[in-house]
């Protein structure tokens, strides 16, 4: 525990990290847990990708979480990537081990799955077909989560049909490619619909996704939180259907880090919800 108190840090690498909510995250938690240590933003070009990261160990950091473009880039770079992280291609989170090297990790998916039972406790990856809609980054986070958490069958719709295809062909079953002209069918009969496009966000057009056979009984979630009710999330609310936004992704991917990092599981509390509303 002495080192744990030892001033400690940590931050987040990326090229565009100035609206990035993690610092308020993390950062709350460390004053919760009165750790003295401080979560900051390191802007980090590609070409300094490499030196950056041998920075982090050189200048005692105790890891990073890991934005765009970078997420796919440092797996080559450091010295170990978690199952999960391989799986999904990506790395959201390093970790400075005692000798110096690296280890990486990928919280996403796993945060986006709690965050479906924050809101429905009872919520089980197995109650039913799934439909997730995009076939990018965040999708295969999902998805690499909701297979691994005993999902049965899991719809993956995508605008462009081959990606939805060869990443099912990747993950093999329960995923199945659907095609984009079919997005409004795949609804029928699903326990859970994600959205994992950015189709929604602020400054896009919304999501161009029927909901008439989607069943009132479906938990909706959206990975975008800006807009906090995308319009998806507004129509799926309207029909009474529950809904979770991509807040409780970010929050619930921190935990763990935070843990890996500053040796305390945090909570996340009204306060630190509080926290993050007021950055809107
Ligand atoms: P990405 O790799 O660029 O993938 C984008 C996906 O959106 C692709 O499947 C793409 O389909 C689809 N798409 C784009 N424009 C479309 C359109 N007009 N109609 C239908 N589909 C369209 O992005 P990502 O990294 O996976 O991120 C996806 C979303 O998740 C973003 O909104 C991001 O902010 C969010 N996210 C949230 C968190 C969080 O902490 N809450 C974490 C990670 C990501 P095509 O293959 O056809 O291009």
């Amino acid at each position: 525990m002495s080192e744990t108190r030892e001033f400690g840090l940590a931050g987040i690498i990326g090229t565009s990290i100035q609206h990035s909510r993690s610092p308020v995250i993390h950062n709350h938690w460390l004053a919760e847990h009165g750790l003295p240590g401080r979560y900051v933003l390191l802007k980090v070009l590609p070409e300094r990708l490499p030196a950056a990261l041998k920075g982090l160990t050189a200048l005692g950091f105790r890891g990073c979480n890991v934005t765009t473009p970078h997420k796919q880039a440092v797996m080559p770079l450091i010295d170990h990537v978690d199952p999960m992280a391989a799986r999904i291609g990506a790395v959201n989170t390093i970790v400075v081990q005692p000798d110096g090297s690296l280890r990486g990790f990928n919280n996403d998916g796993n945060g986006f799955v709690q965050s479906l039972r924050d809101e429905k406790p009872d919520w089980r990856p197995d109650d039913g077909p799934i439909t997730v809609v995009g076939a990018g980054g965040a999708s295969r986070a999902v998805i690499a989560a909701l297979a691994a958490q005993g999902a049965r069958e899991i719809r993956l719709v995508n605008r462009t049909w081959e990606k939805a295809r060869d990443v099912a062909a990747e993950f093999g079953p329960p995923v199945v490619p659907v095609r984009w002209e079919e997005r409004g069918e795949s609804l029928r009969g699903i326990a859970t619909l994600v959205n994992a496009t950015d189709q929604g966000m602020a400054g896009k057009p919304a999501l161009d996704l029927p909901l008439d056979a989607l069943p009132r009984e479906a938990i909706v979630g959206d990975l975008i939180y800006v807009p906090r009710v995308t319009p998806l999330l507004a129509a799926a609310q309207a029909r009474g259907n529950r809904t979770v936004n991509g807040l409780g992704l970010l929050l619930n991917q921190a935990r763990p880090a935070f843990e890996a990092w500053f040796g305390v599981m945090p909570s996340i509390t009204p306060a630190l919800r509080q926290a993050i509303e007021a950055t809107f």
